[in-house]
């Protein structure tokens, strides 16, 4: 049901998506229709008791002004939605960007594909677990620290961390990760501004499960920033959720595992589905596991095999290993679709081509204890839920995030589970567009059968599902 279309435009990479509206929902269309009619008329009648002059009783409602679905990753963020084309299709649009920030120093913000793929001076990325955090924590401080000793820029600040920009004078500027987290959502604010040729005002955006009130509310301060009105809040497990439709398949109750392994973050967590909502029942999550630590295995693999065959260190030249790492990201994603991978990068030291190959097993083998990091995540989510004794009793397992494309993860999490079907497996919804497509769903005025529940409690730390209405 899905159909894909790849376009470039402005060197972000962008992709839309067509996808017909499902007909379950044709009935519930028209119901609603009915009692959106029978709303309009209620209330334009008591419009008219109250100000029998100011109503125009013929105006029809406008097509709504569109809400976007914001998905905000650590390594690629995505907007989607829903444009309506001539008669009553409605399409599917969904364009990504990497979350990175760019300041060359004249002046300028490079923002997605262009931070990240022009060897633009002063990256910003990995700010998105930033978001939030307080220095005077030390379990946060710790996190802080950790990202520091990873990541090109400075992280400054006494309350929370601030990273340190430099502008066009050659000044140098601190930043909070809500500001840095602006540029990013206006971007694809703007992006989907271009792509559906209207203004657009309102977002739902997805949160980690992990994000406290202080992440939350930092969030909702990065996307005022970006103008942007928050309309709902809701956990990128839950949305992965909705995206399989497994409020809708659960029926009346059910649990979900939803594994997520993403480019630098990975977390697990357990729900149960129950009086229409999906509550959380267990979670961890590994702040600095992802993806990017499958690169680093090979390239060092390869580094090491260039010293033993060329007598060359290579380990301290950053140039020379930023384009090892890209083509070692290019094989081990090519890996998860076949058995050897070729590597051929033009003149990588001295002026001389470097060319190799890595198999399915060299890279399995390579990787296999961070692979099980990701099982630790599994049962540690299970175990908190009280399931990790009887798996049998998990209805649904589902799998988000570029890196559980990986066969070997697959494999783990199959075995963990005694063989059991994964979601995700068959290519219906691609798992770095699991979060993003359970968001844009929850976008549409029907919110495809997950209406906003969490009301009542107010309390962020309670509530997975937040909607503002005013
Ligand atoms: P996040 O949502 O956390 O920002 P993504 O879900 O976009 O991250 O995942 C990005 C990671 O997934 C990167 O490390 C990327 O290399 C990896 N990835 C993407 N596609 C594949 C693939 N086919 N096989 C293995 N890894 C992949
Ligand atoms: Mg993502």
């Amino acid at each position: 049901w899905i159909e894909t279309r790849n376009y470039k435009q402005h060197h972000d990479r962008r992709f839309a998506q067509k996808i017909e509206k499902p007909r379950s929902g044709a009935m519930a269309m028209v119901g609603v229709r009915v009692a959106a009619i029978l709303l309009v008329s209620i209330a334009a009648c008591f419009l008219l008791l109250g100000h029998a002059g100011a109503v125009n009783g013929n105006q029809a409602p406008h097509s709504p002004s569109p809400v976007i679905a914001i998905d905000l990753g650590n390594t690629n963020s995505c907007v989607a939605g829903y444009s309506h084309g001539h008669g009553q299709v409605e399409t599917m649009f969904q364009l990504c960007i990497p979350t990175w920030v760019a300041f060359p120093g004249d002046g300028s913000v490079l923002v997605g594909e262009d931070a990240k793929n022009h060897a633009a001076p002063n990256p910003i990325f990995g700010f998105k677990r930033l978001l939030g955090k307080s220095r005077d924590l030390e379990r946060e401080e710790e996190e802080v620290r950790e990202l520091m000793v990873r990541v090109p820029y400075k992280v400054v600040g006494r309350e929370r961390p601030l990273v340190q920009v430099q502008m066009a004078d050659g000044a140098v500027k601190n930043l909070g990760a809500d500001e840095i987290t602006a540029m990013v959502l206006a971007k694809l604010r703007e992006s989907a501004e271009a792509y559906l040729g209207r203004a657009i005002q309102e977002a739902i955006v997805t949160v980690p499960q992990q994000y406290n009130d202080p992440s939350r509310y930092s969030m909702l301060r990065a996307a005022e920033l970006a103008g942007l009105r928050v309309t709902r809040m809701i956990d990128e497990p839950t949305a992965a959720a909705v995206a399989h439709g497994l409020h809708r398949k659960l029926r009346d109750e059910g649990n979900v595992l939803v594994l997520h392994v993403g480019g630098g973050t990975s977390d697990a967590s357990v729900m149960w589905y129950v009086d229409g909502v999906f509550e959380f029942m267990g979670a961890d999550e590994d702040p600095f596991f992802g993806g990017q630590d499958f690169d680093q295995r090979i390239v060092d693999h390869f580094v090491e095999l260039i010293r033993k065959k060329h007598g060359k260190d290579l380990s301290n030249d950053k140039g020379v290993l930023g384009r090892l790492r890209t083509a070692c990201e290019q094989a081990k994603k090519a890996l998860s679709s076949q058995d050897v991978a070729e590597l051929s990068i033009k003149s990588l030291v001295d002026g001389v081509d470097f060319s190799g190959s890595l198999t399915r097993a060299e890279f399995e083998e390579l990787n296999h204890d961070l692979f099980l990091k990701a099982m630790a995540l599994v049962e540690s989510a299970m175990r908190q839920a009280g399931l990790d004794k009887n798996k049998e009793l998990l209805d649904e397992i589902v799998l988000v995030g570029g890196s559980t494309m990986i066969p070997g993860i697959r494999r783990l999490v199959t075995d963990y589970f005694d063989g059991r079907e994964l979601k995700n497996i068959n290519a219906s919804v691609m798992p770095d567009q699991t979060v993003t497509l359970g968001a844009a769903l929850l976008s549409h005025p029907m919110a495809n059968g997950y209406p906003c529940m969490g009301g009542d409690r107010r309390q962020w730390g309670y509530s997975t599902d937040w909607c503002f209405t005013d």
